[in-house]
């Protein structure tokens, strides 16, 4: 197991590539801490499997660096890089069972008979093919054969980092839940640095210690599910996590104060007095409520979702989502909007702009 370190990490698919839109990873610097469960989350085509596969050696970044325990390996293969991959489809050999697929990496390394036989064994009854162990795999249904493949990256326990590429694609939905809540347990007993990819916020959250949320080739916030969800830096996150995500609406700054559609909002904090670019402010569904004062609004849709009911209600041509858990209102009423202060923020070009709420101090 090892600390991994990226440092000013960019990849380029071209071999001259012209400016940012040529990169596929713009400019990465991590540190993913021995032992940690990680998410690497973000929409398809943002980058997160050109930076697993820098990390495993399957591909040479265009520049920067990878370091395992301070030690350069940005060169080295994958095979000496002690690493365990599972990808998206399943990667096993059809001619063998399952249970020398299993083996397979173990043997590879020369491990005694008598630790493999055990090894196989914990590992298959983690998975529950226990019973298909002496099966050809070329018979398997395709989320068995997924399962089997992540069996192959979890048997070693020797390895630097398993990684794992949104590898419940294939599974069905029922057994993705279970797998994720196995995948938990499992990085819990063993402690391995595992880094999990998918573009599903409920997968990332349920299974990470830490969250990197990546955008267009650039991290763009690094966080435990609570912070991401939080005060995120930037609207992406503010919007991919979440459900439904948060609100961001245009605003306008005068005099240190915000304005939505004309409407004075307090922030959770002070601003700059002079904020430059596309201003926004970003508030959580959880922190609209429905009020005797505040901004005019006229309901457009009521869902009832299970626990609460998601209302959505227009201010002039903008579309505000609250979540509501008492009586809701009906579609045409007209309501006020408040948003809770200390939950509102601005943005600037995407990025956090307000100041945190003043903690109260303990004097
Ligand atoms: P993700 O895994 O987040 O979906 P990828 O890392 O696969 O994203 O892709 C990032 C970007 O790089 C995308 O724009 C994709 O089209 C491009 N890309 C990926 N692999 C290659 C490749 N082998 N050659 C050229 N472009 C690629
Ligand atoms: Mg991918």
């Amino acid at each position: 197991m090892a600390k991994i370190t990226l440092k000013n990490l960019r990849h380029s698919y071209f071999p001259e590539p012209k400016g940012p839109q040529d990169y596929a990873l713009k400019e990465v610097d991590l540190d993913w801490q021995d032992g940690g469960a990680y998410a690497l989350l973000g929409p398809s085509g943002c980058g997160k499997s050109t930076l697993l596969n820098i990390i495993s050696g399957l591909l040479v970044p265009s520049e920067g660096q990878i370091l395992f325990d301070g030690q350069d390996v940005t060169k080295l293969p994958p095979d000496q890089r002690n690493i365990a991959q599972v990808f998206q489809f399943p990667v096993i050999y059809d001619t063998m069972t399952v249970r020398e697929n299993l083996a397979f990496p173990l043997k590879n390394r020369g491990v005694d008979p008598a630790t493999i036989e055990k090894r196989v064994a914990e590992i298959a009854e983690m998975l529950e093919v226990t019973d298909m162990l002496d099966r050809k795999a070329a018979g398997l249904s395709p989320d068995n054969k997924q399962k089997i493949s992540m069996g192959r990256g979890l048997v070693r326990d020797d390895v630097n980092v398993v990684m794992f590429d949104e590898p419940l694609t294939v599974i069905d939905p029922h057994l993705k839940w279970k797998l994720r809540t196995k995948l938990k347990e499992l990085h819990q007993r063993v402690s391995h640095t595992m880094i999990y990819v998918t573009h599903d916020q409920t997968e990332a959250l349920t299974f990470a210690d830490q969250v990197v949320v990546m955008q267009l080739g650039e991290v763009v916030q690094i966080g435990t599910p609570e912070e991401l969800f939080e005060r995120p830096a930037h609207t992406f996150v503010g919007h991919f996590i979440g459900s439904p995500g948060m609100n961001v609406l245009p605003a306008e700054v005068k005099d240190g104060q915000a304005y939505f559609e004309g409407q004075p909002v307090t922030l959770e904090g002070p601003i700059a007095s002079d904020v430059p670019g596309t201003v926004e402010i970003g508030i959580r569904p959880e922190f609209v409520s429905l009020a005797e004062t505040g901004i005019p609004a006229t309901v457009s849709r009521v869902a009832d979702v299970g626990r609460h009911t998601v209302v959505e209600a227009m201010v002039g041509a903008h579309k505000v989502a609250a979540i509501q858990n008492g009586p809701a209102p009906q579609k045409g009423d007209k309501v006020h909007l408040h948003f809770t202060p200390e939950q509102t923020r601005l943005y600037a070009d995407g990025w956090i702009a307000s100041e945190p709420a003043q903690k109260e101090s303990a004097a």
